[in-house]
């Protein structure tokens, strides 16, 4: 898979924190959420670019209907439903679409059909959007972008910030 070190995504501690909550309540489904943010472009000055991506902000999204995953990805109308009225009221961008997986951090084939049906949508919100997949047997986590029309890993660090 490509990958993008010119994307850097920084997950903090108090997020994670709230990630692990989040797959505990959904156990024994997988988990799902948003993370809300900032993005810095950083112009080299070479005619390159690099993303910072600040999370601020998680928000574990429940189901009613078991499968929370298919319930919310496949729904392109709930994301920007859910995810409007949370912008609105933080005054943050949606960053990433997080979820889990029983085992690995590997994108499905639903999920890498839905990041191309995403990123080729027209709308703006979803073009730089990173999907978060989580290993919920060790909290392990890896980001994905759609990038150029390829499935792109980027540059996922787990760490303390203010
Ligand atoms: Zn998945």
């Amino acid at each position: 898979m490509r990958y993008e070190k010119d994307i850097v995504f920084y997950i903090s501690n108090t997020i994670i924190e709230k990630i692990d909550t989040c797959i505990k309540l959904a156990s024994p489904n997988e988990a799902s959420g948003f993370i809300l943010g900032n993005i810095q472009e950083i112009n080299n000055n070479n005619g390159d670019f690099s993303y910072n991506y600040y999370s601020v902000s998680f928000h574990c999204i429940k189901s009613s209907t078991g499968s929370t995953v298919s319930f919310l990805l496949d729904n392109d109308q709930k994301i920007l439903e859910l995810s409007d009225h949370l912008m609105k009221n933080e005054n943050l961008k949606l960053i990433a679409i997080l979820h889990s997986h029983p085992s690995g951090t590997t994108p499905s084939s639903t999920d890498k059909l839905n990041m191309k049906y995403y990123h080729n949508s027209g709308l703006k919100k979803f073009t730089h959007l990173i999907w978060i997949i989580v290993d919920s047997r060790n909290n392990e986590m890896n980001g994905f972008i759609y990038l150029s029309n390829k499935l792109t890993q980027i540059n996922l660090i787990l760490s303390a910030y203010e």
